[in-house]
């Protein structure tokens, strides 16, 4: 027999279980049995596994291989010595990785969905993660279902099940058992499947099957997830195969000169191979994946977090953020400020009509401590409320007027009803939008007067709440509920404020100037968006406030023409919400788009960043968006453009140092023979060099703070080039100028007899050490920017000065590194020479700032 055709008591009896649930310890005991509800994911690479693979680089293992030959034919210590620099290198790149890789696995587990589940008779909150077969659980619209689960109970119930079946359209499931055999999970309505999105209703259910013996679970067995390429790591790939051919190229021709000019042909081989390895930047895509990956734990730490790593690099580019009001603008924190009730008509002896409707249609519950539990606007009725009436006459009332049924609020229809035993009668209680409620008012003149009398409130900034009802001899059938809300009497209105989050200004004049545009989207009345649109400076004289209703006429040519003069878009469906995204894409625009529903799914998903809510936000948004924010806070956003902003420019920036530190190698030892010098440098000073020097001051680079005018200049065209803004001309001239002090000190010391390869070694690495100090800022002078400002960085280069002077100074150093201890003399000559560096950088940030 299978789930589906089972009655729910068999089941029970199966499972043993009950309506209660499970008590706390039968489940603890069945997930000792049988583990978590999780899927497993393809066997992580161990440690050592993820070690080797840095080694899996083909010139890589060319040097070991030229490196083992000529120590079997000539010097040993060399091979010794390229073999450990080859290894500390692979060190280097193992524990970077490692640990974006763990930063990674940690935001993972931060989206973690959570369940609200039965157990000794009482509803809790659990993580998905922790349920069990025979677990009862309560499952309501935005969920995504956690486990396969057999339905107890459901009303208006609608599951999209693509994930499984590929079948795009919802499905209405029921709870009744089916007799049918075989039927394909598709084809089982009542049932759900874990991993399918819960995108309308609500239910109860009963738990059949978790983590890997789920449908899903089966299917998939064991789930393959690989990261995605960002598009700035494709772009990379792309360069790094074209410049690696390059190099190759360069260095079989450095190689065939060095042969036929008759030179020992390992060492030839070693130097070209050594060149090679060095020069081609094969690390690069492996290093902006690292950046990224800690770009986003940093980002997690300031509460926004990625769900995509591309969304990193992309979040810099945002032109426009488009963002809900309730709760990412404003505190959702409301409370009622102006309350009028019609006293014309009472059905209760002891309440007045409003108090009734305020007391009933709601789904606000008491805590345990008698403190009111539920959304903000029906929150801030009831707290309202118990101003009016004790605590006692509050819960007297649900007890006496019993719900029956419910027409649950949808965004839509911008209003709720509850239905309510009344004596013998029944009692409709309707509560929305004024104007929703207006239309359906029994006096026409006063349904007038509600329209006019809310505006004026609106225009206050206060969300509007019309409250009415009427009372109906007999309970129809279901289907015949939504015929009930017509012909009511009018009960009254409260207005109420939700007071704008304290730092969402600030961070609004901040996009603004940064030359991103905030758009507010919201359901609430175009009157009350505008005025706290205005408060927060989203609205300005001459923007446009457009309504769901307007748009739904503009042709998508109008809409095109209006679009980028709207601030602020009012009564807008989630629905719509496409429309807009699409609209600003076309004009060119990178939208981030907030949403926390169901229906805001595609919205999110078409989006550049979509932004899903962390703590209002249904599990389909999250599933939906690139971004999460924990604190569903707007001034979030604005941070997260910021650090993602400075991520890329730190990404570009190590991209610059790390190119042109190559380009200046292959000139030296490329130019050196046809100036008729000898070969500068030897094999294990380049890869000492490309090691050391190159290695750690690159890394500490991605630390850098943000520029200080980051947030005052346009965002970045996503599809600009890396090399734009001149960072392809440094890399060339920046590079050429390294070279050339570097040769010309080789002249200059062979000339003087003075020992020229420890300068040439030493000239080449302070060279770089001070390109990198002056590349911190691409603006800002070194001395302003203050030299502690990047510690890291500080540490790094003084590091590896150190280790540079103890490779000139310390003898047994001289012997690994065939180097000669140099007199005062000679090392302030390479010391001048290498701030002729530092110095030319410097001045290219003074002329750059001129010419603009
Ligand atoms: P935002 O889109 O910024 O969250 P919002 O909360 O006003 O704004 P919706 O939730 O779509 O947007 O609500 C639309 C309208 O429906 C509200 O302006 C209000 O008049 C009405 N409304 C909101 N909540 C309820 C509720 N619980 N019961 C009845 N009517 C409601």
């Amino acid at each position: 027999m299978n789930f589906y055709q089972n009655s729910i008591d068999e089941l029970f009896s199966q499972l043993k279980s009950q309506k209660e649930g499970l008590t706390h310890s039968e489940a603890a005991k069945r997930i000792q049995e049988i583990g978590p509800n999780i899927l497993l994911e393809k066997k992580k690479k161990p440690a050592w596994v993820l070690f080797l693979a840095q080694f899996k680089d083909f010139m890589i293992l060319i040097l070991a291989a030229a490196a083992v030959i000529s120590g079997i034919v000539g010097d040993l210590t060399d091979t010794i010595i390229i073999l450990l620099i080859i290894l500390l290198n692979a060190l280097l790149g193992f524990t970077q990785e490692y640990r974006a890789e763990k930063t990674m696995e940690s935001l993972k587990k931060l989206t973690e969905t959570q369940t609200k589940v039965i157990r000794d008779a009482q509803t809790i909150v659990v993580p998905s993660q922790e349920l069990v077969p025979g677990d009862v659980v309560v499952l309501e619209a935005g969920n995504m279902t956690p486990a396969d689960i057999r339905l107890i109970e459901t009303f208006s119930l609608k599951v999209d099940e693509s994930s499984l079946t590929g079948e795009s359209v919802a499905i209405d499931k029921i709870a009744d058992p089916l007799e049918k055999e075989g039927l394909a999970p598709g084809d089982q309505l009542n049932m759900v499947f874990k991993g399918t999105l819960i995108t309308n209703g609500r239910a109860s259910g009963l738990v059949v099957a978790t983590g890997m013996s789920t449908e899903i679970g089966k299917i998939a067995g064991l789930l393959q997830e690989n990261a995605p390429i960002t598009p700035l790591q494709q772009r990379m790939q792309r360069f790094g195969k074209v410049i690696s051919y390059l190099i190759l190229g360069i260095c079989a021709l450095l190689f065939a000169s060095g042969v036929a000019r008759g030179e020992d042909i390992f060492q030839v081989l070693l130097l070209s191979v050594s060149l090679a390895v060095a020069a081609i930047p094969e690390a690069l895509p492996a290093l902006i994946t690292i950046a990224l990956s800690l770009g986003a734990g940093r980002l997690a730490k300031k509460k926004a977090l990625i769900r995509k790593l591309p969304a990193v690099e992309s979040l810099g580019s945002v032109t426009y953020i488009c963002t809900d009001k309730t709760g990412t603008l404003t505190q959702n924190k409301m409370s009622v400020i102006s309350l009028e009730a019609d006293h014309r008509k009472s059905f209760s002896p002891k309440f007045s009509n409003l108090q009734l409707a305020m007391g009933l249609s709601h789904d606000v519950h008491l805590d345990k401590k008698g403190k009111p539990e539920g959304e903000a606007t029906e929150l801030a009725l009831v707290e309202r409320l118990l101003k009016e009436i004790s605590k006692e006459q509050y819960l007297l009332l649900e007890q006496e007027f019993p719900r029956i049924g419910e027409l649950p609020f949808d965004s839509t229809r911008k209003r709720m009803s509850t239905l309510h035993q009344f004596g013998d009668q029944v009692l409709i209680l309707c509560k929305g939008a004024s104007e929703s409620i207006s239309g359906i008012l029994k006096d026409g003149a006063l349904a007038k007067e509600l329209t006019l009398s809310s505006e004026v409130w609106a225009e206050k900034g206060e969300r509007v709440l019309a409250f009415a009802g009427k009372l109906v001899p007999n309970l129809p059938p279901e289907s015949e509920w939504s015929k009930l809300e017509n012909e009511l009497d009018f009960f009254g209105k409260v207005g109420m404020i939700d007071p704008p989050r304290e730092e969402v200004k600030v961070s609004i004049k901040e996009c603004k100037s940064a030359g991103i545009k905030p758009v507010m989207i919201t359901g609430d009345h175009p009157a009350t968006a505008k005025a706290i649109a205005a408060k927060v400076g989203i609205w300005k004289t001459g923007d446009l406030v457009l309504t769901g209703a307007e748009l739904t006429k503009l042709s998508d040519e109008d809409f095109a023409k209006k679009v980028e003069q709207i601030s602020v878009y009012a009564r807008v469906a989630p629905e719509q919400k496409l429309r807009i995204v699409q609209a600003l894409q076309l004009k060119g625009h990178y939208v981030a788009m907030t949403g926390d529903g169901v229906n805001d799914a595609p919205s999110l998903k078409a989006a550049n960043i979509g932004v899903a809510m962390g703590i209002a936000g249904t599990d389909v948004s999250k599933e939906a968006a690139h971004m999460i924010l924990l604190d569903d806070n707007f001034a979030t956003i604005v941070g997260a453009v910021k650090e993602g902003r400075r991520i890329f420019e730190n990404i570009r920036k190590f991209i610059k140092y790390i190119l042109t530190c190559n380009s200046a190698e292959i000139w030296v030892i490329g130019l050196a023979p046809f100036l008729g010098f000898p070969n500068p440098l030897l094999p294990i000073h380049i890869l000492w060099i490309n090691l050391v020097t190159d290695g750690l001051p690159a890394l500490a680079l991605a630390g850098e703070k943000s520029e200080k005018d980051q947030m005052k200049r346009p965002p970045r065209p996503p599809k600009q080039s890396l090399f734009a803004e001149g960072v392809g001309y440094h890399i060339v001239w920046v590079g050429m100028l390294m070279a050339g002090v570097t040769l010309f000190t080789q002249y200059w010391a062979i000339q003087n007899g003075w020992h020229w390869q420890t300068m040439v070694f030493s000239v080449l690495a302070f060279s770089q050490l001070g390109h990198v100090m002056a590349i911190r800022s691409d603006r800002t002078f070194l001395f302003r920017q203050g030299l502690l400002s990047n510690l890291p960085l500080l540490l790094a280069v003084g590091g590896t000065m150190l280790l540079q002077l103890g490779v000139i100074y310390v003898p047994f150093m001289n012997d690994i590194f065939h180097t000669e201890a140099l007199n005062l003399k000679e090392l302030a000559f390479a010391g001048g020479m290498a701030l002729i560096v530092f110095h030319a950088v410097e001045l290219e940030k003074w002329i750059r700032s001129k010419i603009k």
